[in-house]
């Protein structure tokens, strides 16, 4: 890579290093890695992100999407997951919207986003991530789940996107933890079903699973609760 660009992901990263949010600096790191090689693997690719908070993991993913000329879709509807409300270890009072009492971490998100320079690389879009991904086409190069972690809304996550991620394409799954005791299930779970069917493993770093789609089936097919009826 030439110096100017080193430079600006070295930038990037100290930024994201910098950023409040659920990303230790190895696996934001494993995380670009990831999105590089989804990003060199298809023109104009689409990488999908899952969970954006104030927007750490984001800077990530979008450092790769400039290098590559891929397109970071951000996810979130930006009032938190439950272990992120008030009364629940993760909750910041500094992200709560005084007009309304909600989290609401889009304005730090947009300031992390314009503070990175990144918004041509980095689109978000605020809402419920099974009811965005519900109009979203397939053929997604790489998509990170990092949203709520209980069961159903893993699940949701899952089940909505892992079908658009492209035969050859890429699924990140972050905070999964073999051993209970470092942290929920779901996560774990959905992992165990990724690799089960349609997708392999191909890196992990910490809680970070990367894993890589084989075949067009499979993913969401078996095993964990009964899909919801449409
Ligand atoms: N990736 C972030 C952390 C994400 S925390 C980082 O690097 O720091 C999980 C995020 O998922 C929260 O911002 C929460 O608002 C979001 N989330 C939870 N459930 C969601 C849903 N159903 N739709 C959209 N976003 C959701
Ligand atoms: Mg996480």
């Amino acid at each position: 890579m030439a110096a100017v660009g080193v430079a600006r992901r070295d930038a990037l990263f100290a930024l994201a290093r910098a950023t409040k949010g659920f990303m230790p600096d190895d696996e934001g790191v494993a995380l670009y890695e990831a999105a590089m090689v989804a990003g060199m693997s298809r023109e104009g690719a689409t990488i999908v992100e899952v969970g954006a908070w104030c927007g750490k993991s984001t800077v990530y993913l979008g450092a790769a999407a400039e290098e590559t000329g891929a397109l970071v879709l951000s996810v979130d509807h930006h009032h938190g997951s439950e272990e992120l409300q008030r009364g629940f270890e993760h909750f910041d009072e500094d992200v709560v919207d005084p007009a309304d009492g909600r989290v609401n971490t889009l304005p730090t998100w947009q300031r992390t986003i314009a503070l990175a320079d990144l918004e041509g690389s980095v689109v978000g879009l605020v809402g419920d991530s099974p009811t965005v991904a519900s109009r979203v086409r397939g053929g997604v190069a790489m998509c990170f789940i990092d949203g709520g972690h209980g069961r159903d809304p893993a699940w949701a996550d899952y089940r909505a996107w892992a079908p658009l991620v492209a035969d050859d394409g890429w699924l990140a799954i972050h905070d999964v933890f073999e051993d209970p005791r470092d942290g929920g299930r779901p996560p774990y779970e959905l992992y165990l079903e990724a690799t089960a069917g349609a997708f392999c493993e191909v890196g992990r770093t910490g809680s970070l699973r990367v894993l890589r789609k084989l075949r067009g089936d499979g993913a969401g097919r078996r095993g964990g609760p009964a899909a919801p009826a449409r």
